[in-house]
């Protein structure tokens, strides 16, 4: 790992840098008051300073839909893969978390070579967040800081970043920056001051137990009045999965010609809160009920997916399933402090 430390305008001039070069950057930017992961086409387009884009990096990691592979019969089958790199530029913490969730799910069981290619040809830049979004609890837990997954840390300082290079593409990335210095030791407190900072204002729904606590309370809550309580208003919108940086379930579906002599295979999107995810040969929908769609996505959350990922709790709290759900029941930290309420959190074992 090397620390350095680059100003603003060395900054820009690096990222224009990297504009020229030919590669594929995507950077965080503005569209009105919201902020989105798009195209970069300027350094000036850049915003670092940004509290929260609507949805998060995991487009690009496991685009909306993807071409697994084409065919034409008899027999002339071809896999899809996406060809050239692409730099992420602008990741913050708690997305970093769940990219890092989604590169275990998809090399363990089922290797995944779509995804698994795709993240090999991935540069990702991090950056600190500098300023908090108004429903981030990233704090609670436990990624409002990271220290793995990423080829480049950013931390804004003031007038400049210190830069950490984590992996070789990240050092080759940036070495030969022009204005590039070692970081001292004072930046690096001043990096360290921000984590810290960031640590306690990252946090607008603070969660009243530890997130390891959370399989557990799971346990004891599955006749809980909760589900159908929240579940009363819910509009099935799905909205609360597809801004979810860790929600990673997907659809698998032929479009076949008209003479079914050829076609693709492709994924999309799908959500556990949709009517119809559960629903399979036979029209048979083993999930039907709303409150048992609005529970499975917290039993996931909180207790299946922590299972398969060594107990990380899939909800890194970006908190944007909060601003997009319309009827405001989609709050995880909510329902969790509401269990711990009433049914106390378990005993460590
Ligand atoms: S965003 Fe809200 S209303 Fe839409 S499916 Fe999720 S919980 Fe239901
Ligand atoms: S459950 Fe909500 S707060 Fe948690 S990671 Fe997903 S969108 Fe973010």
């Amino acid at each position: 790992m090397s620390i350095s430390k680059l100003s603003k305008t060395d900054f820009k001039e690096f990222v224009d840098g990297l504009l020229s070069s030919g590669k594929m950057v995507m950077g965080v930017q503005a569209h009105g008051e919201r902020f989105a992961f798009d195209v970069l086409k300027s350094a000036g387009d850049l915003r670092l300073d940004y509290d929260v884009t609507i949805l998060p990096p995991k487009k690009y990691v496991l685009p909306q839909v993807e071409t697994l592979l084409t065919y034409t019969l008899p027999e002339q089958y071809k896999s899809q893969y996406q060809e050239g790199e692409m730099i992420l530029l602008g990741v913050h913490p708690y997305d970093m978390a769940a990219i890092n969730q989604m590169d275990i799910l998809f090399s363990q069981d089922q290797y995944d070579t779509h995804y698994m290619l795709r993240r090999k040809k991935m540069t990702i830049i991090a950056c600190d967040v500098a300023t908090p979004s108004k429903n981030v609890f990233a704090a609670s837990m436990g990624t409002a800081t990271v220290h793995e997954g990423y080829d480049i840390l950013l931390t804004d300082i003031g007038d400049a970043y210190v830069i950490e290079a984590a992996t070789d593409k990240g050092r080759s990335l940036v070495q030969g920056a022009a204005g590039l210095a070692n970081a001292s030791a004072q930046d690096e407190a001043a990096r360290q001051a921000v984590w810290d900072k960031n640590k306690i204002e990252l946090n607008k729904h603070p969660l009243k137990c530890k997130p390891s606590d959370i399989p557990a309370l799971l346990d004891k809550a599955y006749n809980h009045p909760v589900w159908d309580e929240k579940a009363r208003t819910c509009f099935a919108c799905g909205s609360c999965n597809t801004t979810c940086p860790t929600c990673y379930c997907f659809d698998v579906q032929d479009d076949v010609s008209w003479d079914r002599t050829a076609g693709k295979r492709y994924r999309a999107w799908d959500g556990c809160l949709l009517e119809n995810f559960a629903t399979v040969a036979g029209n048979h929908n083993f999930r039907k009920a709303r409150a048992d769609r609005f529970r499975h996505r917290l039993y996931r959350k909180g207790k299946y997916v922590p299972a398969k990922i060594g107990g990380r709790i899939a909800c890194v709290g970006c908190g944007r399933c909060i601003t997009a759900c319309i009827p405001d029941i989609a709050n995880p930290v909510a329902i969790y402090n509401r269990l711990v309420e009433d049914l106390g959190v378990a005993p460590k074992k």
